[in-house]
């Protein structure tokens, strides 16, 4: 339909970038395909008021399905139809571009487009797996456009980037290359390994880690990318492949990995699957966090506030230290369960769990017992059981459930009419 909209207008449509690949990858392992992210390209036209061609063919497609949302980024020239739990169609997300080559005013900014026709539009693109085309409109639709070898390095298993400078422009492209590589269990092609190592080596990755008003949207991409790493089930041997090219820098300068960073993202990961449920832990930022920690103090916070993680997340990467601090040196001497969960009642899960990370196997194994067994203790009574009892409700009560709580903790007292008489006393 959307062909048909177009070729009315003597535009050319194509289907373009990663619905391409994956389509082309599943007929070489005759696998199936689940499409749910669909860009397309409109081309063909000669006057620069078409310049919005994309916009107009997505504003045409919404009246035919009322039910797609539709979105129009001007600066781009760019148009997204959405379609969200959809009975039909589940969820769908149609990309309309307008065909484009960008600029770089300088390197790691933002692209700026212009038009331009449907191979500089592929030009632009990343790896040659990600720059091929097939054309939808007549005539030779079903045709593929394929300048630059992507098929032949789909065959052969290659991730090849298009430019020498690629890197250098945007960093995070590094990390879409590993995220691809190990994805589809692909080498990366040793020239381009060669650039993603020049590129790091010209150092700027460093000037991406560091504080930069000017690249805002590179830190978002480089978190869109993070995220997209470390949800994935393949993210451990992403973050290997990162760190043995070095492009851990990119997140900050002396990040990398190490045996003991490796023991304890081992040890989250049964942490993560224990408390599976707990809305309050979100999986690839704490891997995330897990891996900030192990900066110096002092470059945490700032890495979590570029990365723009939530707030949540930065504050407590920031209290960290402090946190753990204390941590180490109460929890040892508490004598009760009643003194350790008044001591850790007062930190939430994502911070226990990264404190205990670090901690020693002893000091691990009493977090892991507060965690698990003393935090779901409750009192034995409630604020109802002391109305009932005689007590005037106020501010003392959270007083009398709080030394109730710690009784029953100690197991000084087991049931209510021990609770009562305790209370007596
Ligand atoms: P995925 O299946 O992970 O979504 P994708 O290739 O569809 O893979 P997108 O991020 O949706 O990934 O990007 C769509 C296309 O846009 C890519 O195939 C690529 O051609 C191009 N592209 C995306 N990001 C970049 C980038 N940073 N530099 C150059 N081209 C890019």
């Amino acid at each position: 339909i959307a062909s048909q909209a177009a070729q009315k207008r003597g535009w050319h449509l194509y289907l373009v970038g990663g619905a391409v690949r994956d389509l082309l990858l599943a007929k070489e392992a005759a696998g199936d395909l689940m499409i749910k992210d669909i860009d397309l390209v409109v081309d063909g036209f000669h006057k620069t008021a078409d310049v919005g061609a994309g916009v107009e063919l997505a504003k045409e497609l919404q009246q035919l399905y009322p039910a797609a949302r539709l979105e129009i980024h001007g600066a781009f020239q760019t148009a997204a139809l959405l379609w969200h739990n959809d009975p039909e169609l589940d969820s769908l997300w149609v990309d309309i571009a307008t065909a484009r080559t960008e600029f770089y005013p300088y390197p790691a900014a933002n692209p700026e487009v212009e038009a331009s026709s449907i191979r500089q539009d592929l030009y632009r693109r990343d790896f040659t797996i990600n720059a091929m085309a097939l054309r939808l409109t007549p005539p030779r639709a079903g045709e593929l456009l394929d300048f630059f070898g992507g098929l032949l390095d789909l065959q052969a298993k290659q991730i090849r980037v298009l430019h020498p400078n690629s890197f250098i422009e945007d960093p995070t492209r590094i990390y879409r290359g590993v995220r691809f590589a190990v994805r589809f269990g692909f080498e990366i092609e040793p020239q381009t390994e060669e650039f993603i190592r020049y590129a790091i080596n010209s150092g700027v990755y460093d000037r991406t880690a560091q504080e930069n008003s000017r690249t805002p949207a590179l830190q978002t991409r480089l978190k869109a990318e993070l995220k997209h790493i470390l949800e994935a089930p393949y993210w451990k041997s992403a973050l290997q492949l990162l760190d043995n090219l070095g492009a851990l820098q990119c997140i900050h300068p002396t990040l990398k990995l190490d045996e003991e960073i490796l023991r304890q993202l081992r040890l989250l990961e049964r942490c993560l699957r224990r408390f599976d449920s707990q809305q309050t832990l979100i999986h690839w930022q704490m891997r995330l966090e897990a891996l900030v920690i192990h900066l110096a103090p002092e470059y945490r916070g700032k890495v979590a506030q570029n990365l723009q993680l939530q707030e949540d997340s930065i504050a407590r990467l920031k209290k960290f230290a402090q946190s753990f601090n204390q941590v180490m040196e109460l929890l040892p001497s508490c004598q009760h369960p009643s003194q350790v969960v008044q001591l850790l009642r007062q930190y939430d899960l994502p911070m226990l769990i990264l404190i205990a990370l670090h901690s020693s196997r002893f000091l691990r194994q009493q977090i892991w017992y507060y965690l698990t067994v003393l935090a779901n203790i409750q009192p034995i009574l409630n604020g109802n059981d002391l109305k009932i009892l005689g007590y005037k409700p106020g501010p003392q009560y959270r007083q009398i459930l709080d030394d109730i709580l710690a009784a029953s903790l100690d197991k000084v007292i087991k049931n209510k009419v021990e609770a009562e008489e305790f209370l007596a006393k």
